[in-house]
């Protein structure tokens, strides 16, 4: 922003892509505002991978530090089939050895928190109507309280309010899969840098270390022909999840009966999509993260993707002179993000469909894992 009152900026949701926003918009200079509806900051117990493009961003909102401190860099990668063989496969068409970290959700969301200016994020705001006109936009909460702001950011999940004010309300669509996820204390034979995949049919599991290597991840994605409804909190069954897996390699065995030991954890979720939407954007309010474009995680990017989001909005409007050039703004962030998001959505559909047929034609990541949103977003300014 040049000079005269800086462009105050509403995000609403805190979760990883909503607190990346508030931290890239704030080291723009930016007068930015969080607003979460749960009373505190919290993730679900999971790991989440980070690969080099979202790293990249990450650098960018200087936490690289703490992520090497906090994560567990996976210096090894091995992709098997069901009974621990190896999967055919070319080298970009799974996680890079050296090139991807492994992080407790939590751990990540409490780094970006902490690069907030204090006040920052304003937690049991739950946002509930959004109003705009030339002058500016408003967000209302539950709370009968209303702000207002020169641009609002929603990046308030799968389930966004606000993408009611910029496309038809439309449901997620269910992908017929279930991921089992949680963590388990990492047992002392499994090596603390390895990233494994097992590929089967209709199934696979993937597993990496997180918590400098302290614990281990794991998702063991399964068909499911009822429609879980998308949560964070359904608790995962692991006798049913070892049912699953009981012919699988004896090493998922061991991590699944880890589950029910102490410090172990599991919950269940159902895998939602969209289709790609046709505008992110509406006047002063546009979409970030999942709100504009949920994905499967089958190319592990719905995180990576947020981050890209986030600085890349936040180098366009930082480069704004005054607020009447934000929906300049929101035109180039929309137009340089869209195309891209949209071909990770579709790709993380049809990578799913190669792992559950036993590694067939997965996706070479290199368009995924080399690409700067910033300096792509620079470049445009
Ligand atoms: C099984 C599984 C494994 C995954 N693994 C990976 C991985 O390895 N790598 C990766 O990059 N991604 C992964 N993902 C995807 C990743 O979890 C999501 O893409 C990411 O969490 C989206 O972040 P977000 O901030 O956009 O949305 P969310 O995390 O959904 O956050 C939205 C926030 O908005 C708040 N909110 C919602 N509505 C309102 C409202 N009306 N008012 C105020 N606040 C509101 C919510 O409380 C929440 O805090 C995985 C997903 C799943 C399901």
């Amino acid at each position: 922003m040049g000079e005269g009152v800086p462009l105050r900026v509403v995000v609403v949701g805190g979760g990883i892509g909503g607190l990346a926003a508030g931290v890239a918009l704030s080291r723009a200079g930016i007068d930015v505002h969080v607003y979460e509806q749960a009373q505190q900051l919290g993730e679900v117990g999971a790991g989440v991978a980070l690969a080099p493009n979202g790293l990249r961003m990450l650098a960018r909102l200087g936490v690289s530090a703490g992520i090497e401190r906090l994560g567990a860099r996976h210096v090894s990668t091995r992709l098997s089939l069901a009974d621990g063989r190896p999967a055919r496969h070319e080298p970009h068409q799974f996680a890079q050895a050296g090139r991807n970290v492994g992080i407790h959700r939590a751990d990540l969301l409490t780094l970006l928190a902490e690069r907030l200016p204090v006040g920052t994020v304003r937690t049991g705001h739950r946002c509930t109507g959004f109003t705009q006109d030339a002058s500016g936009a408003t967000v209302e909460f539950a709370t009968g309280t209303a702000v207002s702001a020169d641009v609002v950011i929603g990046a308030d999940g799968i389930h966004s309010v606000l993408q009611e004010f910029v496309v038809e309300p439309a449901e997620p669509v269910f992908s017929g899969v279930v991921a089992y996820r949680g963590l388990v204390p990492r047992p002392a034979e499994y090596p603390a840098g390895l990233m494994r995949m097992w590929v089967g049919e209709r199934k696979h599991f993937l597993v990496f270390p997180v918590r400098a290597g302290r614990l281990l991840n794991y998702v063991g994605f399964v068909p499911s022909g009822t429609s879980v409804r998308e949560s964070w909190s359904a608790p995962g069954d692991p006798v049913a999840l070892a049912a699953q897996f009981a012919d699988w390699d004896p090493v998922i065995g061991d991590i699944i009966a880890a589950i029910s030991g102490p410090g172990g954890s599991g919950f269940q979720w159902g895998m939602y999509d969209r289709a790609p939407l046709p505008r992110w954007s509406s006047g002063r309010l546009t979409l970030l993260g999942d709100a504009a474009h949920p994905m499967l995680p089958h190319l592990g990017q719905g995180v990576n993707q947020a981050l890209e989001d986030a600085v890349a909005l936040a180098t366009l409007l930082g480069a704004c002179a005054s607020a009447a050039d934000a929906p300049w703004a929101l035109t180039a962030y929309e137009e340089l993000r869209r195309g891209r998001t949209a071909r990770v959505q579709l790709g993380s559909r049809r990578n799913g469909a190669g792992y559950d047929s036993s590694g067939s034609q997965l996706t070479d990541r290199r368009w995924i894992y080399e690409y700067d949103a910033w300096a792509e977003a620079a470049a445009l300014t």
